[in-house]
């Protein structure tokens, strides 16, 4: 196999070696479209060249020799040589890797001109403006993107001689002024790249095609990759092919077309043409273009092959084709086509309408979507046509546009929003205690933490927008302000907008605009194109979908939304958030119980509160299973924190020896839980007194919430409702943690039987989220009734990782050296963290045959994660009531993607 192919040799399936340009440009030579002939320099070539240490010499003579066989061949085909003085061949080189990269690497026109060539072409198009303009574009361009001289040089010598004519026009400049253009540019190459211009075509070609490589691995291009997540390693092909010259004079020009519309999915063709001008003009905006509809009015002939050329690739790709051509003298030229990216709302309508028109089946139209285009739809967006003042930029943690007074503090929060007002919740991080704040807020904004941190999993949850880590922004609590890194301060009330989908942070209101989607999934009854589109794909990708989906939720209003959403149970119902507000202090009575009386009294006020969290739940999800997994944090999270309590005690004793002793109650208070704030901290409360473990140092707090959800059950079910509880305990390391517990809970089961005269039906099961779960999955089986893997905790144990803090302290490195491309607490680690999920499934099955296996970490909601679980044959996904949606959609994909 060679490095070089004719276009006639390649065809549109080819990417991965052609590159997508390269492989579209075959795929229209062969469909005998107008391509100007060419060739392609493959991926594996660029590969090879930028190998570390540099290529061998063996394949840069390879690669140099199949160059010029390749151009000769064109030569005789064209019936010019490259750079002939009399009549020369030109070409232009053009990047194109696999996955299309817009404007991130190098183009290089008009390759095979030089002082005697020119005077060729101009011979030859008896057109001298012409000639020197084409020279003046490959001197600006090469000196550019091969030589690495600052465009602006080139720029402000072509303003200067627009300037002594007295015009803005660049048309205005003729022969004359082109050609003293052409010496201007000539020394600047001089001057900046230390070298003349290369008069020999062959070097200009063989540097172009080098500069293209190197523009691989330009910053931006890497940037982009990692925002794209198209992998480092692919390298990019490199496209040479015979000039078609738009710059001709009016009957010639450049244009690029769209074969729908590529905002609104619209039928109809969209595009834009520009007369007399090389194809970068177009999109440089340096003279206004032309609408499609004026082009018709200018060219009607080439309008016309045009408009059949749409029709034809987009019948044969049966997808919208963006397309780029040019227009010499009256004949139409393809220079480029490909499947046209696309906005959300657009992808649903295209597949919907491509479906209508007979192009596609249903199952291609799922395909041809994605949970990620869903979940654009599904959040309230920012007016992206309004004035915005952008003051900072963190992690894109939970999407939507919010706006809304700034506030500190979860009171005011709270306080605020009662009296109408919007709020966004500004803090450095939260915490549990923030959740009343979070809950009130439009939006959470912090200046730390990353993807998975506290604020970011709960807004989630809460389908709450939220931006996190941004870092810039000193968030001062006691202050009330933030610092604004340009020195400006915001303060309380002042109103910020934030974009939970991009990250950024507005001062000031940005207009927003509601989704219809959403209102269509809470079951209004919506008359819109695009709804029904979204619609009828969410009901085929149910249809064809083996994955049950099931929500994380911990209130009624959020399991009744998940149900309307698509929810088929309850996969994760975190029972720690029913612990805060006005019950920390029935929590706090129970740490400092002194006694088992004292222990059990504060849980005996405990569980009705409980029972009536479960029963609202049950009610919610009446016929559906609810997995409720006893509480997981370690205790000191519900009590105050040591500096804060240290000072404060501190503080009170001092006013007191200064007020001559006497102690009050508060101080007294204040005293004891400070001991036991004292005794529960921990280094490393994430590996310390939580889970399970925190079950079976104090039994009466599972067993309280066992009662708490089987009374509820018998309760429920008395009145002849359909409650199917499911009792999860988390952190299981080994199957005697889970038995000591599980024989608890069915003592309490029993008493509650005997009490309520009702028997119900209950599963006692585990979340596996320690690797020695997994490792030991086979033993647990054999007392868990199903298994649900926590991949939050499990990436975070299998890493090493720091679930709160790694993202913001040094992940960006990690993408730098392409450690990975993604964080593994958003997508999961399919190797490693993937492979515990696959043997813990196989090994609990084998165990326990009919074994129940879900999973509810935060991957549960991941597009690329959810393929993973049904590949290797889990029952469910639980994810937030917000993501239901996009996991039913995903689910569906997964098997059709596989069909
Ligand atoms: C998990 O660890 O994946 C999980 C779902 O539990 P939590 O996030 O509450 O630790
Ligand atoms: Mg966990």
């Amino acid at each position: 196999m060679g490095y070089v192919f004719d276009f006639a040799e390649g065809n549109k399936d080819q990417r991965d070696l052609l590159g997508g340009k390269g492989a579209n440009l075959a795929e229209m030579t062969n469909l005998g479209l107008p391509v100007p002939p060419g060739f392609t320099i493959t991926t594996e070539a660029c590969r090879a060249y930028l190998q570390e240490g540099g290529p061998e010499e063996a394949e840069t003579d390879a690669l140099a020799s199949e160059v010029s066989d390749h151009l000769s061949a064109l030569e005789e085909r064209m019936g010019r040589r490259l750079g002939d003085a009399e009549d020369p061949l030109l070409v232009s080189v053009r990047s194109g890797a696999k996955f299309s990269m817009p404007g991130m690497m190098e183009t290089v026109l008009n390759i095979g001109l030089n002082d005697e060539s020119v005077s060729g072409l101009a011979k030859q198009s008896e057109d001298e403006r012409f000639a020197q303009d084409s020279y003046r574009r490959l001197l600006q361009m090469f000196g550019a993107t091969v030589l690495d001289i600052d465009s602006e040089h080139f720029s402000e010598a072509l303003d200067a001689a627009k300037k002594a004519k007295g015009t803005e026009n660049d048309l205005d400049l003729e022969a004359d002024d082109l050609r003293s253009l052409v010496e201007d540019f000539k020394g600047i190459v001089q001057e900046y790249a230390g070298r003349p211009f290369p008069q020999d075509p062959r070097e200009q070609l063989d540097l172009a095609v080098h500069a293209v490589f190197d523009s691989w691995n330009t910053d931006r291009a890497r940037l982009y990759r990692r925002q794209e997540r198209i992998p480092e390693d692919l390298g990019t092909a490199v496209n040479i092919q015979a000039m078609v010259f738009g710059n001709f004079g009016m009957d010639s020009g450049s244009g690029v077309a769209f074969t729908r519309d590529p905002a609104s999915g619209s039928q109809g063709v969209y595009g834009d043409y520009l007369q007399n001008a090389q194809g970068e003009d177009v999109v440089a905006g340096i003279r206004n273009t032309v609408s499609l509809a004026d082009f018709e009015k200018v060219d009607q002939g080439s309008y016309d092959d045009l408009m059949r050329i749409m029709t034809r690739l987009e019948r044969h790709y049966r997808d919208m084709c963006d397309i780029e051509f040019t227009v010499e003298r009256g004949k139409l030229w393809m220079l480029q086509t490909r499947v046209g990216k696309r906005t959300p709302e657009a992808a649903f309508r295209i597949a919907i309408h491509m479906v209508d028109e007979g192009l596609i089946d249903m199952d291609e139209a799922v395909l041809r979507v994605s949970g990620a285009q869903l979940a654009q739809l599904m959040f309230p967006r920012f007016d992206e046509t309004a004035d915005r003042n952008l003051i900072a930029t963190g992690m894109n943690a939970s999407p939507g546009a919010a706006v809304g007074k700034a506030v500190f503090d979860s009171d005011t929060a709270v306080a605020w929003t009662e009296r109408g007002e919007d709020v966004i919740l500004v803090r450095k991080e939260t915490n549990p205690d923030d959740l009343r704040g979070m809950v009130a807020a439009k939006g959470i904004l912090t200046s730390r933490g990353g993807k998975t941190s506290h604020a970011a999993v709960v807004a989630r949850g809460m389908g709450r927008t939220c931006v996190c880590g941004a870092e810039s922004l000193d968030v001062d609590a006691k202050r009330k302000e933030v610092r604004v890194r340009d020195g400006d301060t915001i303060q309380e009330g002042d109103v910020l907008s934030i974009d939970g989908t991009t990250g950024e942070v507005f001062a000031g209101e940005v207009p927003v605009s509601d989704s219809l989607v959403v209102r269509h999934f809470e079951g209004e009854s919506v008359d819109d194109d695009l709804v029904a589109a979204v619609g009828r794909i969410m009901a085929h990708a149910d249809g064809a979908r083996r994955l049950r989906v099931r929500a994380n939720s911990d209130t009624p209003d959020d399991s009744s939304r998940a149900r309307r959403f698509g929810a088929q149970g309850i996969g994760l119902c975190r029972t720690e958030h029913m612990f805060l507000g006005d019950r920390r202090e029935l929590v706090e009575k129970l740490i400092v119980a002194e006694d088992e009386e004292s222990q059990t009294a504060a849980l005996d006020e405990l569980l009705p509160l409980q029972r009536q969290d479960f029963t609202e739940i049950f009610e919610a999800m009446d016929g559906l299973p609810v997995t409720i997994r006893l509480i997981d944090p370690p205790l000191h999270e519900f009590l105050p924190d040591l500096t804060d309590l240290s000072v404060k005690v501190a503080l009170a004793e001092a006013e007191q020896a200064d007020d001559g002793g006497g102690g009050s109650e508060e101080l007294e208070h204040d005293r004891v839980l400070l001991q036991h704030v004292r005794r529960l901290h921990e280094q490393n409360p994430m590996l310390g007194l939580r889970g399970v473990r925190l079950g079976i140092q104090i039994p009466g707090l599972f067993e309280m919430q066992a009662r708490a959800i089987l009374e509820a059950a018998a309760d429920y079910a008395a009145e002849g409702g359909r409650p199917l509880p499911e009792i999860m305990i988390p952190l299981v390391a080994s199957v005697r943690e889970l038995d000591v517990v599980k024989a608890d809970i069915l003592a309490v089961a029993d008493q509650v039987q005997a009490d309520r005269g009702v028997r119900v039906d209950f599963k006692v099961g585990t979340m596996i989220e320690l690797p020695r779960a997994a490792f030991l999955a086979d033993r647990i089986a054999a007392s868990a009734e199903f298994f649900s893997f926590g991949t939050n905790d499990l990436t975070q144990m299998a890493w090493g990782f720091s679930r709160d803090d790694v993202e913001a302290a040094f992940f960006s490195r990690y993408f730098d050296h392409g450690i990975f491309d993604v964080s593994p607490f958003e997508s999961l680690d399919q190797l490693g963290v993937g492979g515990m999920v696959e043997m813990g499934t196989t090994k609990g099955r084998e165990a326990r045959p009919d074994l129940k296996v879900g999973i509810c970490g935060e991957h549960g909601g991941d597009p690329r994660s959810i393929h993973f679980f049904d590949a290797v044959g889990l029952d469910y996904v639980s994810c937030s009531p917000f993501r239901v949606p996009v996991a039913r959609l995903e689910a569906g994909r997964s098997v059709l993607a596989r069909r």
